[in-house]
């Protein structure tokens, strides 16, 4: 018999998969699986289109058997089957989309990442398989084939013997080695668990013989134990999955055993989305909520994406590409008979169908949250703990590009009742001549609340958002406004809460005050300005910030590598109210070294109310007691 060659490409890919590049080996399986199942579709769809064939519906099945003599594996189907022809066409050249993409590649390891990204196919059987036998009969004709092949050196087609039309695909397989067990794909539970796991969903019943053994039952009660074989043929995939089911018969048990079983997740979801939509792109999916982040949630290593089918078939473990950052919590499944199984992850990525699909998922997602936010405030209170920072973080992100998206999902604690609030619900409770949404920022709400501006803000009956977390100050920041209304912290210089009359005094005494304040900035350098202020109630002393960095976003990004050189515009504020204030004017008057060394008190006690590092201790402590011991 003569040996003929395969095509240059199928030979590259060959000598891949016999080298054993591509580590997951299990997924050959899969392939060989779904081709017999398309064989099926094919010989069911022509049996609709054609009434002279009249086909048993129910006897339409994959079998898998295994032969641990002969260490063989083989799926049979009782699909459309392959002529000679096809043979030869189909299994000696590549006919895949990606194809042409692998042709073009000539580095190792582009060539690993290729076969990674659009499924392998048939010759996916050479990496676990040192022969394989196809042997072929095509509905409606008499002869049968077989075609044969070891490897890289090509392939012979013989005519065989087989009764039934269909494909048996026989797998000798490889000897074990000390890094491989072959042997593994003779077990009976391997291939069980690896049809579950890769092919669970495919329309057709997957059958196996399965071996139990039994203990037989005795005659005589003194005779020993002895076990027999028994045999079962069993269905090992499912056949409907849970989110091709009628959503009204379907219990939120049934929601959620799936879940845990599929996200080992051990705490029920907060909510389910299940959703189809039948239009030009037709899919099925299947959402949850967690009710508490992953313990890798925020860290690198969370890997996002939700699980692609085909019909069916899984496709891709987890396809990023259907959701957005800021909805990464999201886990579920998306099922389209309109995405081919061999898709390209490059090929993906650009792909209108996915792209479709993401727009209505992410849609479907804000509703949901928007739904839980109304309709049941503790589960969004919750779901908010959990993962209310990557909904800031989104809006922060991305230069600000889905903050509208997302700013209506956002929460504060707020000074109101120290609860979580939305913007919306701020805006709402606003006071009447208010129009600004004031915040403030620190370590914790207690630490906020002792912040002198706040008592001030608080005082005029403003409700203030506690901002606790790093992110919140550069959120507000990239929102800039909420509703025309602008945000103000509250430690900013600009803060204005008093009168025109209250003002113009304030003027007056600073503008006559220039030389003093001068002086009292020679003793901290740092500092970009000191004035008096009226809008402190009973605190001597402030810090605030001009401009676009805050003293607590200095604090924030002295934390954070590469940037720790930013600081903010820091601008002492002295209460015009307080005794402090005529005790500096007096001072200035009699003695100016000592003026100095009280701006040094005043401008520490006012970094260690923002909570800031106090630089020099000790000169603190020293200059604190001379004044006490006076
Ligand atoms: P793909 O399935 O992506 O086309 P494969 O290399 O897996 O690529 O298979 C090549 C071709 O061989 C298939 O397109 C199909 O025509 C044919 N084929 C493979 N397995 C079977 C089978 N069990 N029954 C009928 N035809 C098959």
């Amino acid at each position: 018999m003569k040996k003929k060659e395969f095509k240059a490409e199928s030979k590259k890919l060959m000598d891949l998969m016999i080298n054993s590049i591509y580590t997951n080996k299990d997924i050959f399986l899969r392939e060989l699986i779904s081709n017999a199942s398309d064989a099926i579709d094919k010989l069911h769809y022509m049996s609709l289109t054609d009434n002279s064939i009249k086909l048993d519906k129910d006897s339409l099945a994959v079998r898998i058997s295994i032969d641990k003599d002969k260490r063989t594996l083989t799926i049979c189907d009782n699909g459309i089957g392959m002529n000679k022809e096809e043979l030869e066409e189909n299994l000696g050249t590549i006919a895949k989309s990606g194809s042409a993409e692998f042709k073009t590649s000539n580095e190792h390891k582009k060539d690993i990442d290729i076969i990674g990204q659009f499924g392998v196919g048939f010759y996916s059987s050479f990496m676990v398989a040192k022969k394989v036998e196809v042997v072929s009969k095509k509905y409606g004709e008499d002869a049968s084939y077989k075609w044969t092949s070891s490897g890289i050196d090509g392939y012979t087609i013989s005519e065989a013997t087989k009764e039934n039309y269909g494909t048996d695909v026989i797998l000798y397989l490889k000897d074990d080695t000390d890094e491989e067990d072959y042997s593994a794909y003779l077990d009976e539970y391997k291939i069980e668990a690896l049809v579950k796991k890769y092919s669970d969903y495919i329309t057709y019943p997957i059958t196996m013989l399965k071996h139990h053994q039994h203990l037989k039952e005795k005659k005589n009660e003194k005779d020993p134990n002895e076990y027999e074989t028994v045999e079962e043929l069993a269905t090992l995939n499912s056949l409907t999955p849970l989110w091709k089911r009628d959503k009204n018969k379907i219990k939120q048990e049934d929601y959620d055993v799936f879940y845990s079983d599929k996200f080992d997740d051990y705490e029920n979801p907060l909510r389910v989305i299940h959703s189809k939509l039948e239009g030009t792109i037709e899919y099925t999916a299947l959402l949850y909520i967690p009710s508490h982040a992953p313990f890798d949630y925020y860290t690198k290593n969370y890997e996002k994406g939700l699980q692609l089918y085909s019909n069916g078939v899984l496709i891709m473990e987890k396809c990023s590409d259907l959701l957005p950052d800021y909805y990464s919590f999201v886990k579920g499944v998306v099922d389209s008979p309109d995405l081919h199984l061999n898709i390209s992850r490059e090929t993906l990525q650009q792909n209108r169908i996915l792209k479709t699909m993401a727009a209505s998922i992410e849609k479907k997602i804000k509703k949901e949250l928007e739904d839980m936010r109304d309709n049941k405030r503790e589960d969004y209170e919750k779901f908010y703990q959990a993962f209310g920072m990557q909904l800031k973080y989104g809006i922060y992100s991305n230069y600000g590009l889905d903050k509208d998206k997302l700013v209506d999902l956002i929460m504060f604690n707020t000074s109101k009742d120290k609860k979580l609030r939305t913007l919306q619900e701020y805006v709402t409770g606003m006071a009447e001549k208010q129009d600004k949404i004031y915040y403030a920022c620190g370590e914790t709400i207690d630490k906020i609340d002792s912040l002198p501006q706040v008592d001030a803000v608080k005082d005029k009956g403003y409700e203030i958002l506690y901002c606790t977390d790093y992110i919140d100050e550069f959120t507000i920041m990239t929102l800039h406004k909420y509703q025309d209304k602008e945000f103000m912290n509250v430690c900013a210089d600009n803060l204005d809460l008093t009168t025109e009359e209250e003002k113009k005094e304030l003027k007056e005494k600073n503008d006559s005050s220039q030389d003093m304040f001068k002086l009292m900035k020679e003793a901290i350098p740092e500092i970009k300005d000191i004035r008096f202020t009226n809008t402190l109630k009973t605190h001597p002393v402030c810090l605030t910030s001009e401009g676009e960095i805050s003293a607590q976003m200095e604090k924030a990004m002295s934390t954070m590598p590469f940037q720790n050189d930013i600081k903010a515009n820091k601008v002492l504020e002295i209460n015009s109210n307080h005794e402090i204030a005529k005790k500096i004017i007096n001072l200035y008057e009699n003695d100016k070294e000592e003026l100095k060394e009280y701006t040094k008190i005043l401008y520490a006690e006012a970094r260690l109310i923002e909570g800031l590092p106090i630089d020099n201790p000790t000169e603190l402590s020293n200059l604190i007691c001379k004044y006490l011991s006076k």
